[in-house]
């Protein structure tokens, strides 16, 4: 099948002012790049024209860092553990119904809601869950699993009515009047919900199946596609996690290219396991290497730093935070790595932690080259300072920088480190003017795989209180795009197939409402992705 875009905005993102008139994509493959009449010269007969009616068409989004499997599988429920009211049920519920497809009726399920962190004290009703919608049905499980609160759909779907008795073995919450008010204890009552909820029988108590890792992995995709993104990241995968998605990819079931790194600590045998994947892609899986992680996060005060934080209330005295190996440990991993010449990617948020990171690998790269030529990552690298920049440079240390924290917890890093410190957090222009390559990523799910909103920040580095964060940090909107698809593409050995529109690569494609390069800053976040083609095939449509 041959398919012919032209008449829009072409970026090859080989350079910003290649302008070409067509891309002809054959076969998976891009097949020609350049003039629209002599693409046209090799068109087969059958083959379908897009008319990109002047909007741009460029190569796809890589994730350079994230956790696929976790992400579809917390995209199956909605996360109630952090509500302290009822009104947050509410928005917790209301934002995942505007991030689904409007036509999409089907169940929305909420778990982990715990009354006694409620404002109010009890259980949601009916009537509260009712404000999220009148239409699709609602179900909120208490963190226990024993009790939950359907809406006033499951209640009505249900057949419950004053008159109905509560089951054996369970009970449902009434108002004055005896009219069921949503609230089911214990199963035999849950049960009364089942045939709305689950029509078919087949997901349990669960429909959506939040413990399923092909279903996990399908929603995943779904989400990375709709926002552009046909390469992602397991980028931590325990044994169970492995096994989930080899048998997602066995079953042909895995819709965007994944690439999985399994947690070192977990052991470096996975290749033996799991030998089929050590190389290219099986049904769309592969393994990458292995993941190490050195410290926590800087917005919980628990990235490992050099200088202490900033005193807060509650935290009068801070200190530096802590490893989470030991030096002895890191160096341990990093040689059993390189012996087998795999890429390390190590999660690295303090300074003190790069620091180790570098060091480590400054003294192992000089024993075993196969560590360097695999292509080292520091994975967030959120305060790395200008002096490791500078080691990491002739390392070939790849800085995958989670630049939306700039968006995110702009405003929590000024106050955590101060201003000078704070204002430095995903120090994307240091890196880059140090010669250290740059990809982004999002940490999915920890924040949304919205590639577009990444961008967005890297460029302009607003917070959500309106606070510029440290502008000298910017970046262009071409080296940002340059981030997320070649730089991505290089820190996965796959540059000679992916992230360039150019004869040979991979037709990973998509498309979007307007020029980036053309588009104002602060407006970069606004565009659309309109469709998103992953080896030739159109996978997702706006
Ligand atoms: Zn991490
Ligand atoms: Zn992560």
């Amino acid at each position: 099948m041959e398919r012919l875009y032209h008449s829009g905005r072409i970026l090859t993102m080989a350079d910003q002012d290649d302008a070409p008139e067509a891309v002809l994509v054959r076969d998976g493959l891009i097949a020609f790049v350049g003039d629209l009449e002599p693409a046209r010269a090799q068109l087969a007969a059958d083959a379908a024209e897009v008319d990109l009616a002047g909007r741009t068409l460029m190569p796809s989004f890589i994730d350079s860092h994230g956790h696929l499997l976790q992400h579809g599988a917390l995209m199956a429920l909605v996360d109630l553990e952090h509500a302290t009211s009822i009104a947050e049920i509410i928005v917790a519920f209301r934002e995942r119904l505007a991030q689904r497809d409007p036509r999409d009726a089907s169940p929305l399920i909420g778990a982990k809601y715990d009354p006694n962190l409620l404002a109010e004290g009890r259980h949601p009703t009916r009537y509260d869950l009712d404000e999220i919608s009148p239409e699709i049905p609602v179900f909120a499980l208490h963190r226990s699993m024993h009790v939950a609160v359907g809406n006033s759909v499951l209640v009505e779907g249900a057949g419950l009515t004053a008159a109905t008795p509560d089951p054996e073995g369970g009970r449902f919450g009434r108002t004055a009047d005896g009219t069921p008010d949503g609230y089911v204890e214990e199963h035999p009552a849950m049960a009364a919900f089942m045939p709305v909820l689950d029509p078919e029988g087949v997901g349990g108590l669960l429909p959506g199946g939040a413990a399923d890792p092909t279903r996990a992995v399908q929603l995943a995709a779904e989400d990375y596609l709709r926002h552009g993104i046909t390469t992602a990241q397991e980028g931590a995968a325990d044994p169970t996690t492995v096994d989930g998605l080899v048998a997602a990819a066995r079953a042909g079931d895995v819709a965007l290219d994944v690439v999985v790194y399994p947690l070192v600590q977990t052991g470096t045998s996975v290749y033996d396991a799991h030998p089929d994947f050590a190389g290219d892609y099986v049904g769309r899986l592969r393994l990458g290497g292995y993941k190490m992680i050195l410290d926590g996060s800087p917005q919980a005060r628990s990235a490992w730093m050099s200088e202490p934080y900033a005193p807060v209330v509650g935290d009068e005295d801070p200190g530096c935070a802590y490893p989470i190996h030991t030096p002895e440990e890191v160096e341990e991993f990093t040689r059993a790595v390189a012996a087998q010449g795999r890429q390390l990617i190590v999660h690295c948020n303090g300074d003190a932690a790069a620091e180790l990171w570098v060091t480590t690998t400054e003294r192992v790269g000089a024993e075993h080259s196969a560590l360097l030529e695999a292509r080292p990552v520091m994975i967030h690298a959120q305060t790395v300072r200008d002096d490791q920049l500078e080691r990491m440079a002739p390392l070939g240390m790849i800085a995958s920088i989670f630049s939306g924290h700039t968006w995110f917890w702009g405003d929590v890093h000024l106050r955590n480190f101060g201003p000078a410190r704070g204002r430095r957090v995903s120090p994307a222009r240091s890196a880059l003017d140090r010669g250290v390559r740059v990809t982004m990523h999002q940490d999915s799910p920890v924040t949304p795989p919205d590639m577009l909103l990444t961008i967005w920040a890297a460029v302009n580095r607003i917070s959500r209180a309106g606070r510029p964060v440290g502008l000298e940090q910017r970046i262009s909107t071409w080296e940002a795009l340059r981030a997320v698809t070649t730089e991505a593409a290089f820190q996965y050995g796959e540059e000679d197939s992916k992230g360039l529109l150019r004869e040979g690569m991979r037709a990973d494609l998509v498309i979007l409402s307007a020029d980036p390069l053309a588009t104002a800053p602060q407006e970069l976040r606004d565009l659309e992705v309109l469709a998103t083609i992953k080896d030739g095939e159109v996978v997702y449509e706006h």
